[in-house]
């Protein structure tokens, strides 16, 4: 009885066994290209394709990012992280860099005229030394290349630099190098 089983079990083997070899073959591709198309579509939605432009055209790069390295800021006499770019152009017009909300126009005495906008996927732009001129207003929804303002040295705290946009990208609220997203140099 035994061994009628065994022998009915290998001949149901010889006739059947390919179907199933064949079967968990077409199961493990198929769940192959169902996680890689699972883990594409993951990696696609978290890479935001945002348009970024640039906050100002033609414009040259006179103090760029640091955030370890220390630099000499000679208006306050002191070396510090500058987790900003500062830049100037010959028009001195300085635009926002994505669609977004404005959150804050200020005044602060070290910043000069501060403009803050909010965009989507966790950005924010901050746009320091401005004139007293800004053209937008909190709340106002502005379109990526929007001319907001104009470069001054409004900033107390960087006066040595003279004219310039002092331009702070945030992500998440931490600062991140605006290089790694705009293309600043312009090389
Ligand atoms: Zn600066």
């Amino acid at each position: 009885m035994e061994i009628g089983k065994k022998n009915a079990f290998v001949e149901f083997l010889k006739k059947y066994g390919i179907y199933c070899i064949v079967g968990i073959i077409v199961f493990a591709i198929a769940l192959t290209f169902t996680l890689v198309a699972t883990l594409h579509g993951t990696v696609e939605t978290s890479t935001p394709s945002l348009n970024f432009r640039l906050p100002m055209s033609n414009s040259t790069v006179i103090k760029d990012y640091s955030d370890t390295e220390l630099q000499n800021n000679e208006t306050l006499n002191q070396w510090e992280a500058h987790m900003s770019v500062d830049m100037t152009s010959e028009t001195g017009e300085v635009f926002a860099i994505l669609d977004g909300v404005v959150l804050d126009v200020d005044y602060n005495y070290l910043d000069g005229y501060k403009v803050t906008i909010e965009h989507s996927d966790g950005f924010k732009s901050i746009y320091s030394s401005l004139d007293e001129n800004v053209l937008v207003s909190e709340g106002y929804k502005v379109s990526a290349g929007e001319k907001i303002g104009i470069a001054s040295n409004s900033a107390n705290g960087e006066l040595d630099l003279g004219s310039h946009l002092h331009f702070t990208l945030l992500l998440n609220d931490d600062h991140v190098d605006p290089n790694n997203y705009l293309d600043l140099q312009q090389k």
